[in-house]
């Protein structure tokens, strides 16, 4: 599949700090940012509500059928809390953001989780589950992980994915 414009998923437990860095990019890069929430939120791609975790049971079939039109052509920033799921294909750089985990409980905790979901994500993020999520999904060479405990690691994130982008294009512009 021959795109003019790369594929980008942003991964991490919730409260990384996945949108914050998509919408940054978004706007530096004219990348467009995929929320993932929104599209299983927009196009019910979901087979109901979890009351305990307070979040939609996705459908994973209706959700890629949702996004396969959009990604295609490349140009997405994808934001979401999992990466298995979206073929190889479709997929050029994937970032898995971390964060130490005191940080991210203050970042929760102001979300209000329930408790059970609050520590479940803590875990998750402890015992780098989307890390391992990522390699086992991806070439190991198109995986990164960067740290986002403060602005100033999101700038830095922000401007070294950008220079990817540009080294992107360069390598696959078309030849004249
Ligand atoms: P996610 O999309 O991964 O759930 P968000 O982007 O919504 O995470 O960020 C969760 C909260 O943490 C927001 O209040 C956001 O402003 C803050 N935040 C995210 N990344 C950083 C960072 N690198 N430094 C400081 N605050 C951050």
């Amino acid at each position: 599949m021959a795109r003019s414009l790369p594929n980008i998923i942003i991964t991490g437990t919730p409260g990384v700090g996945k949108t914050t860095h998509c919408e940054a990019l978004a706007e530096r890069t004219g990348l467009k940012h995929i929320s993932v929430n929104q599209i299983v939120k927009d196009k019910e791609c979901h087979e109901g509500w979890d009351e305990e975790y307070q979040s939609w049971i996705v459908d994973e079939d209706k959700l890629l059928d949702a996004l396969e039109e959009e990604v295609k052509d490349g140009g997405c920033i994808i934001d979401w809390h999992a990466c298995d799921l979206f073929p190889k294909s479709w997929i050029d750089l994937v970032v898995v953001l971390r964060v130490d985990s005191a940080t991210l409980y203050d970042r929760l905790t102001a979300r209000k989780y329930p408790e059970v979901k609050l520590q479940e994500n803590i875990d998750a993020e402890i015992m780098e589950v989307l890390l391992q999520e990522a390699k086992d999904s991806y070439d190991e060479d198109i995986v990164v992980v960067l740290t986002s405990n403060s602005s100033e690691e999101m700038d830095e994130n922000v401007d070294r994915i950008e220079a990817w982008l540009g080294q992107w294009k360069k390598d696959n512009a078309p030849s004249s």
